[in-house]
């Protein structure tokens, strides 16, 4: 509310943001103090705010918990949990490589 009403910078965390930042391996951190500090970390405070309802609308709308519409997404070319049919981020590093046999 303070980055909407009175443009003071602020990362909100609620369960849009939560999901859709392990799907985009924005973090690894499931606890929405850590996924804050792991964004801000990495985002200028000039677009937290932004960011931050962006991603709220995109998983109200788009990547929707249970149903990701992966094919209308604009992140596709580049989110790694595209087309895998996840509900959730899964835990651990991205594209690991199986070790040979
Ligand atoms: S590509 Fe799919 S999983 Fe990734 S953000 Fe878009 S809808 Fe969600």
């Amino acid at each position: 509310m303070l980055g909407v009403a009175f443009g003071e910078p602020g990362f909100a965390v609620d369960t849009h943001v939560t999901r859709l930042t392990g799907l985009l391996r924005l973090t690894y951190a499931t606890d929405p103090v850590k996924i804050e500090e792991d964004v801000c970390s990495i985002v200028p405070p000039s677009e937290w705010t932004g960011l931050s309802l962006r991603l709220i609308l995109h998983g109200r709308r788009i990547c929707v918990a249970n149903r990701p519409r992966c094919h209308e997404c604009v992140l596709a070319d580049i989110c790694p949990s595209a087309y895998l049919g996840l509900a959730k981020p899964r835990t651990g590093p991205p594209h690991r490589v199986p070790k040979a046999r």
